[in-house]
């Protein structure tokens, strides 16, 4: 996939200062549509801004992540989740001497074709859409960013660089529908490993909805510290909160001990997950992409340690006992559910109630995937209005 000859020098540049088992600006296979490299921003640097700048990744802002966004303004939506995971990866990639730009694309891009009510939605999505081709928020990221963003007149979608959109494919699937261009990137993905950038996003998204879901729980009052604390990872990253801090800590009040015991956990998690790697990597004796590229999936050398993957394991364990089948959770996702299974119904049924440039894409794309592509688009709070105006309950304001 290299594509030496059309790098920059500023893409030099920032590749020389790359392990050479990193993606490399010079690796990045070009984009569908040619364009010219750019004067100041390297390739991974564009493909970023461009997601940046993209409408689906403003929606973000106003899709759930475990509550509803109405619920309160302190919790994560799915942007404050991206941007935290994107932090995480910056930090590590770093640490690593892999590509920093690179890793921060794929996960600010990680989401962004999740359905409003987070995956009580794309649960309700994926069984409408079963006869027709399904559902699933990763396609859906690709088919944002290949087809439906509209920003340049030349083309559809973002025209990122191929190495982007492999790194986005977590699971080497698109719709099948999908352009041939695309399919072309799918079998080249099937023949390689990930590039560890993608392996990382993938750790560093887990390590941040597992601690920021145990804070939005603890804070929404549905998980009790008490409980918490008797996670053994949490009860001993609060002794050591307790010395640390000593007097102070003991007098805070509850929301700051929570915070510090979560800060403590977080940053020792990243901690390991660097120096883990980075043994695992010198022990692998892996040199260039393409040495990553052979590796087995076990073999993969990115990875928290076995003692951090275990305290991951008991605390994912934790929250889908008492934060995810919560009787607030799961009405909440009842209510997305119901608002999501109606809309569709009415869509499909008066595929003219939809806006007209989303009706075009009809003929090309078929009634279903099109009125997929619409409420998979919304935020919960759209979805809501076209719910109750949908019912005659609200007028369309
Ligand atoms: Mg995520």
């Amino acid at each position: 996939m290299s594509n030496s000859k059309n790098i920059s020098s500023a893409e030099q540049a920032d590749d020389s200062i790359l392990a050479g088992y990193a993606m490399r600006n010079a690796d990045n296979g070009g984009r569908i549509h040619s364009e010219e490299p750019h004067a100041y921003r390297t390739s991974f640097q564009r493909d970023r801004d461009r997601i940046v700048h993209s409408k689906a990744f403003r929606r973000l802002g106003y899709k759930t992540q475990v509550f509803v966004n109405s619920e309160g303004d302190n919790y994560r939506t799915r942007l404050t989740h991206s941007l935290e995971v994107s932090q995480i990866a910056r930090s590590t990639a770093r640490a690593l001497s892999l590509n920093c730009d690179y890793a921060e694309t794929l996960a600010l891009a990680h989401d962004s074709g999740h359905t409003p009510f987070g995956h009580a939605g794309q649960d309700a999505l994926h069984s409408l859409m079963n006869p027709h081709g399904g559902f699933e928020h990763n396609c859906q990221s690709i088919r944002i960013v290949t087809s439906l963003e509209s920003r340049y007149p030349q083309w559809s979608g973002l025209n990122l660089t191929r190495a982007t959109l492999i790194g986005m494919m977590k699971h080497g699937k698109i719709y099948k529908e999908s352009d041939e261009a695309l399919q072309e990137l799918v079998s080249l993905r099937a023949k390689k490993g990930p590039p560890l950038e993608a392996v990382l996003v993938d750790l560093c998204d887990r390590i941040a909805y597992l601690h920021h879901d145990l804070e939005d729980g603890l804070d929404a009052g549905y998980l009790t510290f008490t409980d918490v604390l008797k996670l053994k990872p949490l009860k001993d990253a609060c002794s050591r909160a307790q010395q640390l801090y000593n007097t102070d800590f003991t007098e805070a009040r509850e929301p700051l001990k929570i915070r510090t015991v979560l800060r403590l956990l977080l940053n020792d998690c990243i901690t390991d997950l660097i120096e883990h790697s980075a043994t695992r990597i010198k022990e692998s004796g892996i040199r260039t992409l393409e040495d990553v590229y052979s590796l087995e999936k076990q073999s993969v050398p990115v990875s928290n340690s076995a003692d951090f993957r275990d305290k991951l394991s008991e605390i994912h364990s934790f929250l889908k006992q008492n934060l995810y089948s919560h009787h607030a959770v799961l009405k909440m996702s009842v209510r997305g559910t119901r608002i999501i299974e109606t809309l569709f119904h009415e869509y499909s049924s008066l595929p003219e109630t939809m806006p007209d440039h989303v009706q075009k894409r009809m003929e090309k794309d078929g009634l279903f995937r099109v009125v997929s592509d619409y409420i998979s688009g919304m935020t919960d709070r759209f979805a809501e209005k076209e719910f109750l105006y949908l019912g005659g309950r609200r007028r369309l304001l």
